[in-house]
């Protein structure tokens, strides 16, 4: 019987060991992918300005210009890349402060408020917890993971876009905040994807590379170090729904 356990848990491993080797795999050829593009169209365009074709100043500066996209688009490739990997290691120190639920909604909404107008959209806040519930975090990493939700909800947005940011109690003893988008949402295929490392949506794939395709692998990591949770709300049918699970601290120790 004994035997029978060990070999479904050697079973397990082996199984387990595949799928993260196969990831690994994938993910690695999505880095040679995403490097490989922009270094040989900036090569490209040297190339053309080198052979003299590219001649006006005009033109000279548009191909600049496009060199100037794609060498940003690496730059912020790997910013994430080196993040990613800091946040997987165990070197990544974390500043931890104590701060209520309540407050931190209301920072958020602050803080982004003036961006998500100036993209033409609405922000509200809405909280219905007692302003005494206090979560640990470390604020400038959770403010990464609200930046890059908010910037995403901003990105997908039609016309009459609202972004509803929140925080109410989820069981047990932990706050549930969201940030909720009426913008064009997320085909059901594609929701479990989101988290994988380099995915873009079809939409966003070869543009500038302002958008590495890592904020929410990054998102990922940083709310599980806050022993939270991430996901998206599939029973809301209109636009995104970016959930964030973060614990409680409880005071009487
Ligand atoms: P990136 O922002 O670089 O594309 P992310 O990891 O932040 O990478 O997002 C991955 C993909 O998830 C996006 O390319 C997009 O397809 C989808 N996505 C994320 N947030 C939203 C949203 N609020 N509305 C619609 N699609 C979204």
């Amino acid at each position: 019987e004994m035997c029978i356990r060990d070999r479904h848990m050697v079973a397990q491993k082996t199984e387990q060991l595949r799928q993260s080797e196969e990831s690994r795999q994938r993910l690695l050829s999505n880095i040679s992918h995403d490097l490989r593009t922009p270094v040989s169209s900036v090569l490209g365009h040297v190339e053309l300005m080198l052979e003299g074709v590219v001649d006006s100043p005009e033109q000279q500066r548009t191909y600049l210009q496009r060199i100037r996209a794609k060498m940003l688009g690496l730059n912020r490739l790997m910013h994430d890349l080196f993040e990613l990997a800091n946040l997987e290691s165990a070197n990544a120190r974390f500043i931890w402060t104590d701060i209520t639920a309540t407050s931190w909604i209301d920072d958020v909404w602050q803080k982004y408020v003036s961006d998500v107008n100036n993209a033409g959209f609405r922000l509200e806040q809405q909280s219905n917890i007692s302003d005494t519930i206090t979560i640990r975090v470390d604020l400038d990493r959770l403010d990464q993971v609200f930046a890059n939700l908010i910037s995403n909800a901003i990105r997908f947005m039609g016309s009459d876009g609202k972004i509803i940011v929140s925080c109410e109690l989820a069981n047990p003893a932990q706050v549930l905040f969201k940030v909720a988008d009426n913008g064009s949402g997320i085909a059901p295929a594609d929701i479990p994807k989101v988290f994988d490392r380099l995915y873009r949506g079809s939409h966003s794939r070869g543009n500038s590379g302002e958008h590495s395709g890592l904020g929410l692998a990054i998102a990922k990591e940083i709310v599980e170090a806050h022993q939270g949770k991430i996901w998206i709300d599939e029973t809301v049918n209109c636009g995104c729904t970016l959930c964030v699970l973060i614990p409680i601290i409880t005071t009487d120790h």
